[in-house]
């Protein structure tokens, strides 16, 4: 089986990934949603017997509140909860030049600007030697040229490929980080100021849309695209993610022509659309994350949404119709909230006109799961 569960994660992600056989059944987390989300995240450990609270896996795929808020109260909480991590992957300020490694134990103290910052720390305190292991403590980063190498190979066979990000959006990142991290709250003794953040995200002016009616997507994908230029969602960790003869995009927030330059890369990519069972829509479905170009570089049924909207209004409009009209058809969206910035397109006749589905939670609390069953057609 191979399952993912996007988490009810407010504006953010949390994604539990569920992967093996009957008997034998691995997880891995990707982002852990705002602070807020923890105690469902929580809950769900909980839930699981105490010999079996282990991840192989947990991904903080970029420094933004929506992401890191959980994993921060859930590394805080781990011994606790009893809970373990094989890896953690995360991309600390260390990362950002090139080079960069996890210091030794002895170091700490020169460490500069990874004091204070508390993911880093709980990371550290959750087994220095875990962190970003798969490249010996070394930054994730798409290589500069070739194709893509496998990333890692987990246990039970989840393959990972590193799709983003690559050396210049971690360099972007370096001379904004402690901003960024002042926004994401993770240096002590600072609040998060997350209500002004669509403004510095270059993500504002909603273009006021028809409201009353059904969209139209013709109209919105005909819109032109502004390709996301925030340095903390540029430096996003974005993963192919294969099992089973299965195959999952989780993007995070990357940038779209970041994610097209890597989907170009691997190895088994001849040219046409890419085929995957599931792509999560980077960046909570923003207009200036999904590129026509993107969307048509795949072949692709189920498009994966999370956001409750709250925040940022995700998904745009744009982001939705591209989908709907460069993907070739039998599209099926998935949403982790029904909110009023996705329910316009249950609208059965848009759904007709364009051949797509689409499938909601049954309330705010439960999240959208998608079993990508083994070896059937895609
Ligand atoms: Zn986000």
């Amino acid at each position: 089986m191979f399952r993912i569960d996007l988490l009810p994660a407010e504006y953010g992600d949390a994604i539990w990934l569920e992967y093996g056989q009957r008997r034998r059944i691995h997880r891995l987390l990707i982002d852990c949603g705002t602070a807020a989300v923890y105690p469902r995240i929580r809950e769900r450990i909980l839930a699981l017997p105490e010999g079996q609270r282990h991840f192989e896996l947990l991904v903080v795929t970029h420094v933004d509140l929506d992401h890191i808020g959980g994993a921060l109260a859930l590394l805080r909480d781990s011994a606790s909860l009893g809970v373990s991590f094989g890896e953690i992957w995360f991309n600390g300020y260390m990362h950002l030049s090139a080079g960069g490694t996890v210091p030794p134990a002895a170091a700490d103290d020169t460490l500069g600007p990874l004091q204070g910052e508390e993911l880093s720390d709980l990371i550290v305190a959750n087994g220095r030697q875990r962190w970003n292991a798969v490249v010996q403590g070394g930054a994730l980063v798409v290589p500069a040229d070739g194709p893509l190498p496998l990333l890692a190979s987990l246990p039970g066979g989840m393959r990972l490929t590193l799709l983003s990000p690559r050396q210049e959006q971690l360099t972007a990142l370096r001379p904004v980080w402690d901003a960024a991290c002042r926004k994401a709250g993770i240096v002590p003794g600072i609040v998060a100021a997350d209500d002004s953040r669509r403004l510095e995200e270059g993500d504002a002016e909603p273009e006021s849309d028809d409201l009353l009616g059904d969209p139209d997507p013709e109209q919105l994908a005909a819109r032109p695209y502004r390709p996301d230029r925030a340095r903390p969602n540029g430096s996003s960790i974005a993963l192919l993610a294969e099992y089973g003869g299965r195959r999952a995009l989780l993007t995070g927030d990357a940038y779209a022509e970041v994610l097209l330059a890597s989907l170009a890369r691997l190895p088994g990519n001849a040219g046409g659309r890419f085929a995957v069972d599931a792509c999560k829509l980077s960046h909570h479905g923003s207009r200036g994350n999904t590129s026509s170009e993107l969307v048509r570089a795949l072949q692709c049924r189920n498009w994966l949404v999370s956001s409750n909207g709250k925040q940022f209004r995700h998904p745009d409009g744009e982001a939705i119709a591209r989908v709907l009209r460069d993907s070739g058809g039998n599209a099926r969206l998935h949403f982790n909230y029904r909110s009023e910035f996705n329910e316009m397109w249950s609208s059965t006749a848009l759904q007709r006109r364009y051949r797509y589905s689409t499938s909601y939670p049954a309330g705010d609390a439960a999240g959208v799961q998608l079993e990508l069953s083994q070896r059937s057609s895609r």
